[in-house]
Parts: C-alpha cells; structure tokens; sequence
C-alpha cells in the first residue's frame, strides 16, 4: 500500500514557496493509515531543513520514514492534474517530466513522492478554477499519479469564525463548572467548543471504573481526579481554553468558593445531590452571579435546565422547587441525590451516557447565551428560564413534566422569590 495522503505543515509550505525551482522532502510514512507527512525540506543539494508536523504525538511522528523530491512548475500542470484526477487516471512520466524541466529525478525500479509548487494558479485564467498552489505526486516509471494533500492553514483555532460568532468576549469570559461527571464533562468540552476562555473546574471527587459506562473521558484517567483528567483533555484538545482544576466540594469549602466567584461570569452547576445544588443556588446569588443547574431527573426519563438570575423578581433553587411543588408539581429534588447509576429493580435503566451528554451540551449552550446576552448579544436570548427535556417520557408526569414524546423540550418561565427566603432577601 502506499500512501494516498500527503501532510503538509505550514512551514514546509513556506519553505518550499521561499525556496528555488526543486529539493529534496523527507517524509513519515505510514502504511496503516495510507498517510504520508513531509518532515524536512532542502533547496536543491543544500542541508535539510526541518518542518515538522505538530503535535508532537501526531500518529506520524513514529512512522516510517521516506524521501521525495519537490518541483517548481507552471500552473497549466495543476490543471492538467484536476482534469486526470477526475478520471482517477494519471500523466505519462514524459508528459509530467515536460512541466518540470529543472532538476527532474527520473524514477527508476524505486517510485517515489514529489510535491509540485504551481505560483501561477493565483493569475488568469487559472484563477477562475480551484486549483491549489501545491499538489502531490506518486512519480513511478509508469507515470505520475496525484493524490491529495492537506496543507495546514496559516489560521488555525476559534479566530476563523470572528466577526461572525464574539470569540473575543467569550475569550475573556469565566465559567465556573461545578461537578465534573457525566453531565459536567460533555459541558466542560461543549463550553470549549464554544470557546469560553477560562474553566474553573471543581469537583472532588475521582474518577472510578463504574463512570466510564457515562463519562466523556477515557479508562488511562481511571482513579484521577476528575477535575485534573478534564484539565489534561482539554488542554490537549481545546488548548484555547485554560482551566484550573480544583479538587474542591462546593459544600465542604464554601468559604474558598466565594472569592473564586469573584472572577466568575457564570456557575455552572452539573453536580449530584440537594446540597452542592442548594450551596451553588445561595452562593452564587449572594455574588450576584448567574447561575445554570443541569440534571436529570426521575433515572434519566428527563432533562432539567434551570438558570437563576440574582434579580429582585426571580427566585432561587429553593423558591423555585416550593413554587413548582405548591402548583401540584412533582418533589423533584430529592430523587437528585440517587446516582444515575443506582436504579431499583423495578426501574433498573438509568440515564444512559448519550442523554447525559444531551443535558450537558445543551446546559453548556444555556450557560454561554447568559454570557453573551449580559454582553449586549441579543441573539442568545433564551425562551425562557426552566426547560424540560423529555429523555424517556413517563406517562402521567405532573406539570411542566407532562410530555408525551421523546425529545420534547419545554421552556417556562422563573418565579418570584417566596417571602422570607434567606437567600433571596437581601443580607
Ligand atoms: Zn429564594
């Protein structure tokens, strides 16, 4: 097998556009993946310079390795070129040995790889066609065959999508996530994605066996901290974004909470439990934060997303929970204390990974649209302020929880604090 891929970094682009009219390439080559990587460039006889592929672990940083020759040539050769790719077909070595007079290597038992350099496509006609200023080559002496290339581009990261989506003030924006489960790891990589620049990450607890069944992370993290096994993950994938992990228990340590609140945008909360959640509800209301509860309730038949806004005429978890139980809703909080995974006889589906994953992402995007609206984004206003997200509809659910169909999500609006909460009076 040979390659049908070749890698080109940026800086082996550059060197080969700086460089004269053909040198030589060494390559990584590997056969699995069909995959081949220019990792040095020279101009003509000169000594090789290196261009490697980034990162550093990149699958072929340890391939095997290969030569090959690059050519400066006119642009009617990378036309020439799409026209016989098309065909899945190829130049006759005579014919492709006519564009590049300068310095050609024959090929003789031994094929070998070239990349051609064609400056003109950019001038007329070429430029009325997509024809790239590098191809690549299979040179043998049966003819010259083109097979594709990536080059890497000179923009890489969340800049590509400035002006369209404020990558700037998300950049500048903290998110506090609390809890690093199930739930807070798929949120912890959306709130990347979205490209939220910095990630307090808390939660104390490890990562077991049994989480992996639902978490986003992989076995080689088992018995870590959660936090520290999404800090590394992110910073491999999602480098853009910078977390600090903290193993911290938003019950336990209140009191090193509040003033990393102080730099916080927005909590996130994806922990388990009443306590961490009530703890969050008060905490983040008395620093006047938003807040964002995401869980699942009754073993994962729904999706809940709550946000609490520290104003005058909404109210916290508490006030919310005993409005919703007055008007003949469900008790929804205590089911929160079981795990997903700890489901009776009788009921022994719990949430599954992907839903959990759902509720996460979906908490994540609430999470960013309360940034952005605070920052004068008028399109990231939301429906409402509680959504319910039908996973496994249960029949018979009480209000808001009454939806019939799987998939289902319904916004309602918050409620005014009750008389005499504590966290909702001012102190
Ligand atoms: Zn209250």
């Amino acid at each position: 097998m040979t390659a049908d891929m070749i890698l080109i970094s940026q800086e082996a682009a550059q060197l080969i556009k700086t460089s004269g009219l053909w040198g030589h390439l060494s390559l990584r080559i590997s056969e699995p993946d069909a995959l081949a990587g220019v990792i040095s460039v020279s101009e003509q006889q000169k000594v090789m310079r290196p261009a490697a592929l980034e990162p550093r672990n990149h699958v072929l940083r340890c391939a095997g390795t290969g030569s090959g020759v690059w050519y400066r040539v006119g642009p009617e050769l990378h036309g020439a070129a799409l026209l016989v790719s098309v065909r899945s077909s190829g130049l006759t070595l005579e014919g492709f040995r006519g564009h590049v007079p300068s310095g050609f290597k024959t090929p003789g038992a031994m094929a070998y790889y070239a990349l051609t350099y064609a400056p003109g496509v950019h001038d007329p006609p070429y430029n009325e066609g997509q024809i790239p200023e590098l191809m690549a080559w299979h040179v043998s002496a049966d003819g010259a065959w083109p097979i594709s290339t990536q080059v890497e581009p000179q923009t890489l990261g969340l800049s590509q999508f400035a002006p369209s989506w404020p990558v700037a003030e998300l950049s500048e924006s903290t998110v506090m996530l609390v809890g690093g489960g199930s739930i807070g790891g798929a949120a912890a990589h959306a709130l990347a994605l979205y490209g939220v620049g910095n990630l307090l990450l808390v939660d104390p607890d490890r990562l077991g066996w049994h989480n992996l069944v639902r978490h986003v992370t992989s076995s080689r993290h088992v018995g870590r901290y959660k936090v520290d096994a999404l800090a590394d993950e992110l910073a491999q994938i999602r480098s853009e974004t910078r977390t600090e992990a903290l193993r911290l228990d938003v019950v336990v340590d209140a009191d090193r909470i509040r003033p990393l609140l102080r730099r916080t945008h927005v909590v996130l909360c994806a922990a388990d439990g009443i306590a961490p959640r009530r703890v969050v509800s008060h905490l983040a209301r008395r620093a006047g934060i938003d807040t964002v509860l995401a869980c699942v309730l009754q073993d994962g038949a729904f999706g809940e997303i709550l946000r609490l806004r520290p104003w005058a005429d909404r109210g916290c978890l508490v006030c919310e929970r005993e409005t919703l139980a007055t008007a003949g809703g469900m008790d929804i909080e205590p089911s929160l204390d079981a795990g997903y995974g700890t489901g009776t006889r009788h009921r022994p589906m719990t949430a599954v990974g992907g839903d959990l994953h759902l509720v996460g992402q979906l908490a994540a995007k609430v999470a960013v649209a309360t940034v952005l609206e605070r920052r004068g984004q008028a399109d990231q206003r939301l429906p409402g302020e509680h959504t319910v997200w039908a996973l496994r509809p249960q029949p018979g659910a009480a209000p808001p929880f009454d939806l019939s169909r799987s998939g289902e999500l319904r916004w309602s609006p918050a409620h005014p604090p009750r008389p005499g909460c504590p966290t909702c009076q001012a102190p």
